[in-house]
Protein backbone atom coordinates (compact mmCIF):
# COMPACT_ATOMS: atom_id res chain seq x y z
CA UNK A 1 0.00 0.00 0.00
CA UNK A 2 1.49 3.59 -1.23
CA UNK A 3 2.10 5.82 1.85
CA UNK A 4 -0.45 9.04 1.43
CA UNK A 5 1.34 12.13 0.96
CA UNK A 6 -0.36 13.95 3.41
CA UNK A 7 -0.78 12.27 6.81
CA UNK A 8 -2.75 13.58 10.00
CA UNK A 9 -1.52 13.85 13.19
CA UNK A 10 -1.98 11.26 15.17
CA UNK A 11 -4.02 12.34 18.10
CA UNK A 12 -2.22 13.79 21.47
CA UNK A 13 0.14 16.06 19.28
CA UNK A 14 1.49 19.18 20.69
CA UNK A 15 0.71 21.00 17.54
CA UNK A 16 -2.69 21.86 18.00
CA UNK A 17 -5.49 21.30 16.42
CA UNK A 18 -3.07 20.05 12.99
CA UNK A 19 0.39 21.19 12.18
CA UNK A 20 -0.72 21.42 8.53
CA UNK A 21 -3.24 24.05 9.09
CA UNK A 22 -1.98 28.08 9.94
CA UNK A 23 -2.50 28.64 12.96
CA UNK A 24 -3.91 32.29 12.34
CA UNK A 25 -6.73 31.33 9.87
CA UNK A 26 -7.19 27.27 9.87
CA UNK A 27 -5.93 27.07 6.02
CA UNK A 28 -4.18 24.41 4.47
CA UNK A 29 -0.25 25.37 4.51
CA UNK A 30 1.67 25.40 1.65
CA UNK A 31 5.02 24.17 2.92
CA UNK A 32 5.48 27.07 5.42
CA UNK A 33 3.25 29.48 4.74
CA UNK A 34 -0.04 29.86 4.86
CA UNK A 35 -1.92 29.79 1.12
CA UNK A 36 -4.82 32.22 2.46
CA UNK A 37 -3.36 34.97 4.69
CA UNK A 38 0.45 34.31 4.03
CA UNK A 39 1.39 33.53 7.47
CA UNK A 40 4.42 31.70 8.04
CA UNK A 41 3.61 28.49 10.59
CA UNK A 42 4.76 29.48 14.01
CA UNK A 43 8.17 27.66 15.37
CA UNK A 44 10.27 27.17 17.84
CA UNK A 45 13.25 29.68 16.91
CA UNK A 46 10.45 32.52 16.32
CA UNK A 47 11.23 34.50 19.94
CA UNK A 48 15.28 34.27 19.75
CA UNK A 49 16.75 37.39 19.77
CA UNK A 50 17.69 36.90 16.35
CA UNK A 51 14.57 36.21 14.89
CA UNK A 52 13.58 39.71 16.94
CA UNK A 53 16.37 41.73 14.69
CA UNK A 54 16.05 39.67 11.31
CA UNK A 55 12.11 40.78 11.57
CA UNK A 56 13.03 44.57 12.89
CA UNK A 57 15.82 44.82 10.01
CA UNK A 58 13.01 42.86 7.88
CA UNK A 59 10.03 45.76 8.45
CA UNK A 60 12.42 49.07 7.94
CA UNK A 61 13.90 48.12 4.71
CA UNK A 62 10.28 46.98 3.45
CA UNK A 63 8.68 50.05 4.80
CA UNK A 64 11.69 52.85 3.72
CA UNK A 65 11.73 51.28 0.43
CA UNK A 66 8.10 50.59 -0.56
CA UNK A 67 8.17 54.38 0.76
CA UNK A 68 10.79 55.66 -1.71
CA UNK A 69 9.59 53.48 -4.29
CA UNK A 70 6.00 54.74 -4.05
CA UNK A 71 6.96 58.37 -3.95
CA UNK A 72 9.62 58.24 -6.55
CA UNK A 73 7.35 56.55 -8.93
CA UNK A 74 4.24 59.25 -8.13
CA UNK A 75 6.55 62.14 -8.79
CA UNK A 76 8.17 60.50 -12.10
CA UNK A 77 5.73 58.95 -13.60
CA UNK A 78 2.40 60.90 -13.65
CA UNK A 79 -0.65 58.46 -13.73
CA UNK A 80 2.01 55.09 -13.49
CA UNK A 81 0.84 53.75 -9.91
CA UNK A 82 -2.76 53.93 -10.86
CA UNK A 83 -2.02 52.01 -14.29
CA UNK A 84 0.37 49.52 -11.83
CA UNK A 85 -2.41 49.05 -9.36
CA UNK A 86 -5.14 48.45 -11.61
CA UNK A 87 -2.90 45.94 -13.83
CA UNK A 88 -2.70 44.16 -10.72
CA UNK A 89 1.64 45.26 -9.58
CA UNK A 90 0.57 46.17 -6.06
CA UNK A 91 2.45 44.70 -3.40
CA UNK A 92 5.75 46.44 -4.44
CA UNK A 93 4.28 50.30 -3.21
CA UNK A 94 2.68 51.51 -0.41
CA UNK A 95 -1.05 51.22 -0.95
CA UNK A 96 -3.04 54.18 -1.65
CA UNK A 97 -4.47 55.59 1.24
CA UNK A 98 -1.20 54.57 2.71
CA UNK A 99 0.58 56.79 0.38
CA UNK A 100 -2.08 59.53 1.16
CA UNK A 101 -1.37 59.63 4.74
CA UNK A 102 2.42 59.16 4.75
CA UNK A 103 2.03 62.57 2.25
CA UNK A 104 0.04 64.31 4.78
CA UNK A 105 1.82 63.55 7.58
CA UNK A 106 5.07 65.29 5.23
CA UNK A 107 1.86 68.22 4.65
CA UNK A 108 1.03 68.84 8.02
CA UNK A 109 4.82 68.93 9.38
CA UNK A 110 6.03 72.28 6.80
CA UNK A 111 2.19 73.27 5.74
CA UNK A 112 1.74 75.36 9.48
CA UNK A 113 4.74 77.57 8.39
CA UNK A 114 2.73 78.14 4.58
CA UNK A 115 -0.01 81.24 4.79
CA UNK A 116 -1.94 79.79 2.43
CA UNK A 117 -2.26 76.79 5.24
CA UNK A 118 -3.13 78.62 8.48
CA UNK A 119 -6.80 78.54 9.09
CA UNK A 120 -6.82 80.33 12.38
CA UNK A 121 -9.47 82.31 14.01
CA UNK A 122 -7.60 85.65 13.20
CA UNK A 123 -7.58 84.21 9.38
CA UNK A 124 -11.44 83.53 9.56
CA UNK A 125 -12.16 87.26 10.99
CA UNK A 126 -10.74 88.73 8.27
CA UNK A 127 -10.90 86.19 5.15
CA UNK A 128 -13.85 84.58 3.56
CA UNK A 129 -14.85 81.80 3.27
CA UNK A 130 -17.19 82.00 5.50
CA UNK A 131 -18.00 85.68 5.61
CA UNK A 132 -15.68 87.18 8.22
CA UNK A 133 -18.99 89.13 9.86
CA UNK A 134 -20.61 85.57 10.35
CA UNK A 135 -17.69 84.56 11.92
CA UNK A 136 -17.24 87.68 14.16
CA UNK A 137 -20.84 87.76 15.07
CA UNK A 138 -20.69 84.24 16.13
CA UNK A 139 -17.72 84.70 18.31
CA UNK A 140 -18.95 87.44 19.99
CA UNK A 141 -21.51 85.30 21.11
CA UNK A 142 -19.97 82.34 22.11
CA UNK A 143 -16.63 84.37 23.72
CA UNK A 144 -18.55 86.36 25.70
CA UNK A 145 -18.54 84.13 28.69
CA UNK A 146 -14.69 83.83 28.67
CA UNK A 147 -11.85 85.94 27.71
CA UNK A 148 -10.82 86.60 24.17
CA UNK A 149 -7.50 85.41 23.93
CA UNK A 150 -8.39 82.09 25.89
CA UNK A 151 -11.41 81.35 22.92
CA UNK A 152 -8.88 82.32 20.47
CA UNK A 153 -6.30 79.79 21.72
CA UNK A 154 -9.08 76.79 21.90
CA UNK A 155 -10.12 78.00 18.67
CA UNK A 156 -6.85 77.75 16.93
CA UNK A 157 -5.89 74.06 18.67
CA UNK A 158 -8.86 72.55 18.06
CA UNK A 159 -8.56 73.62 13.82
CA UNK A 160 -5.84 72.46 13.72
CA UNK A 161 -6.92 69.19 14.67
CA UNK A 162 -9.97 69.15 12.54
CA UNK A 163 -8.28 69.95 9.49
CA UNK A 164 -6.10 66.81 9.66
CA UNK A 165 -9.31 64.98 9.99
CA UNK A 166 -11.42 66.35 7.47
CA UNK A 167 -8.66 66.71 4.77
CA UNK A 168 -9.73 62.80 4.11
CA UNK A 169 -12.98 64.40 2.35
CA UNK A 170 -10.85 65.60 -0.60
CA UNK A 171 -10.51 61.64 -2.22
CA UNK A 172 -14.33 60.94 -1.93
CA UNK A 173 -14.94 64.06 -3.66
CA UNK A 174 -12.71 63.55 -6.75
CA UNK A 175 -13.39 60.65 -7.06
CA UNK A 176 -17.27 61.13 -7.78
CA UNK A 177 -16.06 63.91 -9.72
CA UNK A 178 -14.21 61.64 -11.80
CA UNK A 179 -17.06 59.13 -11.84
CA UNK A 180 -19.29 61.71 -13.48
CA UNK A 181 -17.31 62.71 -16.22
CA UNK A 182 -16.07 59.63 -17.36
CA UNK A 183 -20.08 57.51 -16.40
CA UNK A 184 -20.80 57.16 -20.15
CA UNK A 185 -17.57 55.91 -21.32
CA UNK A 186 -17.25 52.22 -22.39
CA UNK A 187 -15.86 50.29 -19.90
CA UNK A 188 -11.89 48.92 -21.30
CA UNK A 189 -9.20 47.58 -19.54
CA UNK A 190 -7.21 49.41 -17.20
CA UNK A 191 -9.19 52.52 -17.54
CA UNK A 192 -10.99 53.59 -14.14
CA UNK A 193 -14.59 52.53 -14.29
CA UNK A 194 -16.15 51.75 -10.76
CA UNK A 195 -16.27 54.28 -8.15
CA UNK A 196 -13.51 52.19 -6.33
CA UNK A 197 -11.37 52.58 -9.60
CA UNK A 198 -11.89 56.14 -9.82
CA UNK A 199 -10.74 56.39 -5.74
CA UNK A 200 -7.54 55.26 -6.50
CA UNK A 201 -6.05 57.62 -9.04
CA UNK A 202 -8.28 60.04 -6.63
CA UNK A 203 -5.87 59.56 -3.76
CA UNK A 204 -2.54 59.20 -5.86
CA UNK A 205 -3.53 62.29 -7.40
CA UNK A 206 -4.06 64.18 -3.87
CA UNK A 207 -0.76 62.47 -3.28
CA UNK A 208 0.85 64.67 -5.82
CA UNK A 209 -1.28 67.63 -5.67
CA UNK A 210 0.12 67.60 -1.36
CA UNK A 211 3.48 67.09 -2.43
CA UNK A 212 3.72 69.70 -4.69
CA UNK A 213 2.16 72.48 -2.67
CA UNK A 214 4.20 71.43 0.35
CA UNK A 215 7.05 71.82 -2.03
CA UNK A 216 5.56 75.50 -2.72
CA UNK A 217 5.32 76.29 0.81
CA UNK A 218 8.89 74.72 1.84
CA UNK A 219 10.02 77.04 -1.30
CA UNK A 220 8.43 80.33 -0.52
CA UNK A 221 9.43 80.35 3.38
CA UNK A 222 13.23 79.19 2.11
CA UNK A 223 13.17 82.05 -0.24
CA UNK A 224 12.36 84.21 2.64
CA UNK A 225 14.82 83.35 4.84
CA UNK A 226 17.92 82.74 2.38
CA UNK A 227 20.57 85.06 3.69
CA UNK A 228 22.34 86.18 0.11
CA UNK A 229 20.51 87.65 -3.05
CA UNK A 230 21.74 84.75 -4.88
CA UNK A 231 19.96 81.94 -2.77
CA UNK A 232 16.66 83.62 -2.66
CA UNK A 233 16.46 83.97 -6.73
CA UNK A 234 17.58 80.36 -6.96
CA UNK A 235 14.96 79.54 -4.27
CA UNK A 236 12.28 81.34 -6.46
CA UNK A 237 13.20 80.35 -10.10
CA UNK A 238 12.81 76.74 -8.41
CA UNK A 239 9.88 77.71 -6.87
CA UNK A 240 8.12 79.12 -10.32
CA UNK A 241 9.93 76.15 -12.16
CA UNK A 242 7.58 73.73 -10.00
CA UNK A 243 4.72 75.86 -9.75
CA UNK A 244 4.91 75.40 -13.94
CA UNK A 245 5.42 71.59 -13.66
CA UNK A 246 2.20 71.18 -11.70
CA UNK A 247 -0.26 71.37 -14.72
CA UNK A 248 1.77 69.45 -16.81
CA UNK A 249 2.04 66.70 -14.58
CA UNK A 250 -1.59 66.24 -14.00
CA UNK A 251 -2.19 66.54 -17.84
CA UNK A 252 0.23 63.81 -17.99
CA UNK A 253 -1.42 61.66 -15.44
CA UNK A 254 -5.06 62.23 -16.73
CA UNK A 255 -4.06 61.32 -20.32
CA UNK A 256 -2.37 57.94 -19.21
CA UNK A 257 -4.32 57.07 -16.94
CA UNK A 258 -7.53 58.08 -18.61
CA UNK A 259 -5.93 56.97 -22.24
CA UNK A 260 -7.30 60.78 -23.41
CA UNK A 261 -5.82 63.14 -26.01
CA UNK A 262 -4.31 66.24 -25.52
CA UNK A 263 -7.53 68.07 -25.83
CA UNK A 264 -9.61 65.48 -23.84
CA UNK A 265 -6.98 65.79 -20.84
CA UNK A 266 -7.11 69.84 -21.03
CA UNK A 267 -10.88 69.70 -20.42
CA UNK A 268 -10.55 67.37 -17.95
CA UNK A 269 -8.04 69.54 -16.15
CA UNK A 270 -10.01 72.55 -16.42
CA UNK A 271 -12.99 70.64 -14.52
CA UNK A 272 -10.55 69.26 -11.85
CA UNK A 273 -8.89 72.80 -11.04
CA UNK A 274 -12.42 74.14 -11.05
CA UNK A 275 -13.79 71.45 -8.75
CA UNK A 276 -10.54 72.07 -6.88
CA UNK A 277 -11.22 75.59 -5.95
CA UNK A 278 -14.62 74.64 -4.88
CA UNK A 279 -13.34 71.71 -2.51
CA UNK A 280 -11.10 74.36 -0.59
CA UNK A 281 -13.97 76.48 -0.44
CA UNK A 282 -16.49 73.75 1.18
CA UNK A 283 -13.60 72.49 3.21
CA UNK A 284 -12.45 75.78 4.90
CA UNK A 285 -15.91 76.88 5.50
CA UNK A 286 -16.83 73.07 7.15
CA UNK A 287 -13.64 73.54 8.93
CA UNK A 288 -15.02 76.53 10.64
CA UNK A 289 -18.59 75.13 11.58
CA UNK A 290 -16.92 72.01 12.69
CA UNK A 291 -14.37 73.58 15.15
CA UNK A 292 -17.04 76.29 15.77
CA UNK A 293 -19.95 74.09 16.98
CA UNK A 294 -17.63 71.26 18.53
CA UNK A 295 -16.13 73.91 20.77
CA UNK A 296 -17.12 73.85 24.65
ZN1 LIG B 1 -3.84 31.61 7.31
Amino acid sequence: MATPIYQPPASGSTLAPDDRSCANCGSRLVRRYCADCGQPAPGPADYSIRAHAAEFVDQLASVDGKIGRTLWALVARPGALTVDHLAGRRARYLRPLQLFLVVNVLLFVIAPRVPMFTYSLRSYLTDAPPSPVVVASLVRRSSAATDMSAYTAAFDGRVESQRKSLIILFAPALALLFRALFARRTKCAGVPHRYGEHLVFALHLLAFIWLAVTGWGALGTLSSLAPTRTLNVLTIVLLVALFAATPIYLLRALARVYALTRIQSLAVLAALITTFVGLVVAYRTLLFFATYYTLT
